[in-house]
């Protein structure tokens, strides 16, 4: 991956620790993103809204409001690549329950270079995702890669990033049965260390929400013999 491809993304680094946010700065700017950071929770959701970075490093631990919160209140109105930094490891498979709608999770002590490939791997996954669409069954799904929107029959689903990558990954393949592993590489990236049964969450509240909308269920689910 070239780095110009990260040239002037904009990357806000959620950080209270001084010294930790200094240094992400610095990798991420090396790498060519327009990193810049904010240390008190309640100025970075403002900053938040005036500036709309690429993506969200986010903290949990933070003065102000907290970084559950932020995320919280972020996803009711955007669907920007959020990757939550955590001190405790224990901590993850617990967030990853709460279903906040983060992309990725990483843990402290971290490498900086480490996060930085991170952030990387999620923008290449969040947005050079390409339109398709294809019919299953009865229902045409629309999905739009650029700006991250599904219709089915025409109405517009209210859908989390993931629920989001999930029905493109399934869309994309019409027909075709996935494993809940294949499905976890093809969202959450190969080598990811969620639990496979966080696919059957996500895809629980992705049929619930076409279902809502639409009262269609385009998506099976095949047990193995
Ligand atoms: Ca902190």
């Amino acid at each position: 991956i070239l780095r110009r491809e990260y040239r002037g993304r904009k990357v806000l680094v959620v950080e209270d620790e001084p010294d930790l946010a200094q240094i992400l700065v610095e990798y991420l700017k090396r790498d060519g993103f327009a990193a810049s950071t904010q240390a008190d929770g309640l100025l970075a959701m403002k900053e938040l809204q005036r500036t709309q970075p690429d993506l969200l490093l986010l903290d949990l631990m933070l003065p102000g409001m907290d970084g559950l919160t932020i995320l919280r209140e972020l996803r009711k109105t955007s669907s920007i690549p959020v990757i939550v930094v955590t001190a405790k490891v224990e901590e993850i498979d617990r967030l990853i329950g709460l279903e906040l709608g983060a992309d990725d999770y990483i843990c402290k002590p971290y490498s900086p270079r480490e996060v930085v490939a991170r952030v990387k791997a999620v923008l290449r996954r969040t947005q050079n995702a390409p339109a398709v669409s294809a019919t299953t069954g009865a229902s045409l799904i629309e999905i739009d890669g650029d700006c991250w929107q599904a219709r089915v029959a025409g109405q517009r689903l209210d859908l989390t990033p993931k629920e989001f990558q999930l029905l493109q990954a399934l869309v994309k393949k019409p027909g075709r049965v996935f494993s809940r592993g294949q499905l976890l590489d093809a969202v959450w990236g190969t080598g990811s260390e969620i639990e496979e049964r966080t696919v059957d969450v996500h895809i629980r509240r992705l049929r619930k929400a076409i279902e809502m909308d639409n009262a269609l269920d385009p998506i099976r689910t095949v047990r193995s013999a």
